[in-house]
């Protein structure tokens, strides 16, 4: 089999809060040498250095809600602009609704580009709001609280998961069962990923060893 014959590797991966859909995500866009691009992390960033933008998503992100579809889609087309991204990226957290769906699709068909997969981790909500209160305990994250996890599950559900929709009638969505151990978990996405030719440079057809 060819190895990933376009080159390309532009992967979004969704899944609700808790879901372990950063650290897989890292685990792909390593293997597949593209940057990691996660909207959560870059707000936070934002947050904790006291930028202008930090300043401005403060009070949404502590309370769980959505940061306005144009802000959030600036900072990304700003962010895919960058040289390390033109071969690819792995979007987490990114698209979170139909509106920035339909601004990333008109960015990147700006671009004569397109998404190559869509990595869906399936977890069941029980276990997503178990792993985010031990989350909480570790990171001591501001937006792990009872409530605001309530809030942001509840925003993932209604509109998140519908993106999915959309990402379907490309047939683009490879459905992961989330649950299991990490390995098991980062094992079923590379496998999903080949079966659809997308195979890391170098790993020797297991991306999971790169
Ligand atoms: P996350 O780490 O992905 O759960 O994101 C943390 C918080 O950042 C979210 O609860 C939102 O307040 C904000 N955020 C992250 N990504 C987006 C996005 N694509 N659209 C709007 N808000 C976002």
């Amino acid at each position: 089999m060819t190895a990933n014959p376009t080159g390309s590797a532009r992967f979004l991966i969704v899944g609700p809060q808790g879901s372990g859909k950063g650290t897989q995500g890292v685990l792909v866009a390593e293997a597949f040498g593209v940057p990691q691009v996660a909207t959560g992390d870059i707000f936070r960033a934002n947050v904790s250095g006291g930028t202008e933008l930090g300043k401005r998503v403060q009070a949404i992100i502590e309370a769980g809600d959505l940061v306005p579809d144009a802000l959030t889609s600036e900072l990304v087309r700003d962010r895919l602009a960058q040289p390390d991204a033109a071969a690819g990226f792995l979007l987490d957290g990114y698209p979170r609704n139909r509106g920035q769906v339909d601004d990333l699709a008109e960015f990147l068909g700006g671009r004569g580009e397109g998404l190559d997969a869509v990595i869906e981790l399936e977890v069941p909500r029980e276990e997503s709001i178990t792993r985010l209160h031990d989350r909480a305990v570790k990171q001591g994250r501001t937006d792990d609280t009872e409530e605001v996890i309530a809030n942001r599950l509840a925003i993932y559900e209604r509109e998140t998961a519908p993106i999915l929709d959309v990402y379907r009638a490309q047939d683009l969505v490879l459905a992961i069962d989330g649950v299991g151990t990490l390995d098991q978990v980062t094992q079923r996405i590379f496998d999903a990923l080949a079966s659809r030719g997308l195979i890391a440079q170098g790993s020797g057809g297991n991306g999971a060893a790169a």
